[in-house]
């Protein structure tokens, strides 16, 4: 199976002190109210994007090489049309039809400090726009082989997006989804 998902190009990394303070600082001005650091993060709260996933159906394939791209991303297997649910709270910032990536969603968590993206998908759930704002769990989408994905082999490419100060749905750092999902898998139990 060939799959190239890698559809952008990041920035530098920023380091984690920088990071730490700009989470500071969003926490402090919007939400001071939240519970430390815990709050910061939308990681940490993630639900899965597919209904009775196991850790068995989760492999760390970020770092792998596809068609000459570090994948950056991991890929979940399920069978067409399986529902894919908003793994956070957040904004639909971006619907968008790509070459590689096929029927994505760009999703914002409320802090706008990461973004979720979900591709290969089968079709969005019916209304789904930009701008909307989803509760996790939400069905979003529907997973499928859209883009360059292998049609007899659906699944769901996911990854999370570091926005940096920007914001912007197209320009992210990488970052691994694979601890993540499997904290929520366990979580889910
Ligand atoms: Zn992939």
């Amino acid at each position: 199976m060939r799959i190239n998902c890698r559809t952008w190009f990041g920035r530098e990394p920023q380091s984690s002190w920088r990071n730490s303070l700009r989470l500071s600082t969003c926490v402090a001005g919007l939400l001071p109210v939240l519970l430390a650091a815990g709050a910061a993060s939308s990681i940490l709260e993630m639900s899965p994007p597919i209904s009775g996933l196991t850790l068995a159906n989760l492999r760390d394939s970020f770092e792998e090489v596809h068609n000459g791209h570090r994948h950056e991303a991991i890929d979940i297997q399920a069978p067409r049309g399986t529902p894919v649910h908003a793994v956070v709270s957040g904004t639909v910032r971006k619907l968008f039809l790509s070459k590689p990536g096929g029927n994505t969603i760009y999703e914002f968590d409320e802090m706008e400090v990461y973004c979720y993206y979900y591709a290969h998908l089968d079709g969005y759930v019916k209304g789904l726009h930009e701008g909307m704002r989803v509760e996790r769990g939400d069905v979003i989408g529907y997973v499928g082989s859209t883009g360059n994905a292998d049609p007899s082999a659906p699944h769901l490419h996911f990854t999370i997006f570091d926005l940096g100060p920007e914001k912007l749905w197209w320009k992210g750092e990488a970052v691994d989804p694979y601890p993540g999902l499997v904290a929520a898998v366990k979580r889910a139990k």
